[in-house]
């Protein structure tokens, strides 16, 4: 399996992992465990996910059945935007190892440059977006602080590589401003629809490795009513007809289009088939007109978007 080498821990980011949002808690240790026997060796967790307990449970069984050693899976995880303000950093950081039943994150991000006011997990967890009033409340932390408190998890050790998601060209600057120690990687909606050719440039020229989310582009925003009139990836003529040619699945020309070029996939999939199909998508190579073609699909359409859902007009 193909991976990545991180430019902090030295460490080897597997190219192809297994995304655990939407994935639901019932289902959620079976899933982790069926995907580390299907050979997934990179977990893509998040405390907003809601099933990081689950998929430790998972995990934990996997490693007592001798499926797989603890080192041997890359395990990620995000810290949520209500939890920025550097005093809360390294708690969630310990609850969500001890949710997944482990000592460390390989890699911990944060995952949106968005703060939102304190949540007591006691009171709600996970937080989400909007509060008890139904509106998003903002929190004034700069990301600064957040960032020097996750330098602070590598420093004891619970995380070896830190990491951005969600962040543009300009915040991704501000942040190589200050970093004492730098993002690793930078997870993001990578898909032909939304390339973002400029903020990959710019995350190579820093050394900072690519995780691309939403590989499928609206695929994964159907199920909750959010894909709007975007016209289905795996459905498009121009992959269909290049995956014929190839003898391969859409999901597989998708998932190569990245990781050909050394980008991080990390597709879900709740179908064992599906997930065996996506696992088993770097053994081919697209040729460079191929690339192109899948490239020249680019029409700037993010899926995932906060200022666009509801949040602006609930904020305060
Ligand atoms: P995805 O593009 O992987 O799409 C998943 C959906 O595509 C599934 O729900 C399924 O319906 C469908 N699908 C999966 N395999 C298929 C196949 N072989 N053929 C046909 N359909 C298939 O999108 P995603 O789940 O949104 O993203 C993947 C992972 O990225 C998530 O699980 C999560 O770990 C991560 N993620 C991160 C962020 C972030 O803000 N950092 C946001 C979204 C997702």
């Amino acid at each position: 399996m193909a991976s990545v080498t991180l430019k902090v821990s030295g460490k080897k980011m597997p190219l192809t992992g297994f995304g655990l949002w939407k994935v639901p808690k019932p289902q959620t240790a079976d899933t982790v465990y069926a995907a580390l026997q299907a050979g997934y060796r990179l977990l893509d967790g998040a405390g907003d996910y809601g099933n990081e307990k689950e998929a430790g449970e998972g995990l934990a069984r996997a490693i007592k059945d001798g499926v797989v050693k603890r080192e041997e899976v890359f395990v990620t995880s995000k810290l949520w935007n209500t939890f920025h303000a550097p005093e809360h950093v390294a708690k969630m950081a310990r609850r969500q190892l001890q949710d997944w039943q482990l000592d460390y994150f390989d890699l911990f991000h944060i995952h949106f440059p968005i703060a939102l006011q304190y949540v007591d997990p006691d009171h709600r967890y996970p937080p989400e977006w909007f509060g008890d009033d139904g509106k998003v409340h903002l929190d004034t932390t700069p990301i600064q602080s957040t960032w020097q408190a996750m330098e602070k998890l590598v420093d004891e050790g619970l995380a070896k590589d830190i990491g951005l998601s969600n962040f543009n060209g300009s915040l991704l600057l501000d942040v190589m401003r200050y970093a004492r120690i730098s993002p690793s990687v930078l997870q993001i909606e990578h898909h032909p629809y939304l390339v973002q050719q400029p903020l990959l440039d710019l995350a190579k020229s820093y050394g900072i490795a690519v995780t691309a989310y939403c590989s499928f582009g609206p695929a994964s925003w159907i199920e909750l009513n959010m894909h709007g009139q975007i016209p289905s990836l795996l459905e498009h003529e121009t992959i269909k007809a290049i995956a014929s040619k190839h003898g391969k699945s859409s999901s597989q020309i998708l998932l190569r289009w990245a990781s050909q070029r050394g980008i991080a996939v990390i597709p879900k999939s709740s179908k064992p088939e599906r997930a065996q199909q996506n696992f088993q998508s770097e053994d081919f190579t697209i040729p460079e007109e191929d690339m192109k073609a899948l490239t020249a699909l680019d029409k700037g359409h993010r899926m995932n978007d906060p200022s666009s859902m509801d949040v602006k007009l609930s904020i305060f």
